[in-house]
């Protein structure tokens, strides 16, 4: 069986809406401390670029969180399988998540960080599958709105590869 990968967003497409989102986001805090919360591993190289267009005081830290197995559904269970370094009470939290499918991870994740006590919390997604919801949540900044399709690049996995490519395609098999 032979694979092909297919570019749906281009780098060039991306690099420029991160930009934009930057730039939302420091406008909307206006100065107050943020904590970005990255979600691994999807999201180490979206919120490496994200960050760089934020211009507020800023904590990164880093939330292990696996939801897949090798394949491409969902298993519909969230397991956290590393926890923030610090604690997040009293904070402005802005969750960054690579791709919002089901919705069932950020559900997840608002639910438990909600028990920390921060100021609040909010979502930066870079990409949406709204046909796919489960449950409805809220991207309070969402980069690009896709299809149905298992998408790949820009941080993103199949079975662990191709998260190295600069775009975001779809692997498809002849
Ligand atoms: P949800 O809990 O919203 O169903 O899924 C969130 C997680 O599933 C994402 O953070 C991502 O790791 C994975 N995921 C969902 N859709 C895709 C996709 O099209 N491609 C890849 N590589 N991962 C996906």
């Amino acid at each position: 069986m032979s694979e092909r990968l297919v570019e749906m967003l281009s780098a060039e497409d991306i690099q420029a809406r991160v930009k934009e989102l930057g730039a939302e986001i420091t406008q909307a805090y206006k100065d107050k401390p943020l904590v970005l919360v990255v979600v691994l591993k999807g999201s180490f190289i979206f919120a490496a670029d994200l960050c760089r267009h934020i211009d507020l005081p800023l904590r990164v830290d880093f939330l292990g969180v696996r939801s897949y197995g090798e394949g491409t559904e969902t298993s519909g269970v969230v397991q956290i399988t590393q926890d923030l370094s610090k604690p997040i009470a009293g904070e402005h939290v802005l969750i960054v998540e690579d791709i919002v499918d089901t919705g069932l991870t950020i559900a997840h994740l608002m639910d438990l960080f909600r028990t920390r006590g921060p100021k609040s919390v909010n979502v930066c997604a870079l990409l949406h599958k709204p046909a796919r919801a489960r449950v409805s949540v809220k991207v309070d900044y969402l980069g690009f709105t896709i299809e149905d399709k298992f998408v790949v690049g820009y941080g993103l996995d199949f079975a662990e590869r191709h998260r190295n490519l600069p775009y975001i395609g779809i692997v498809e098999r002849d």
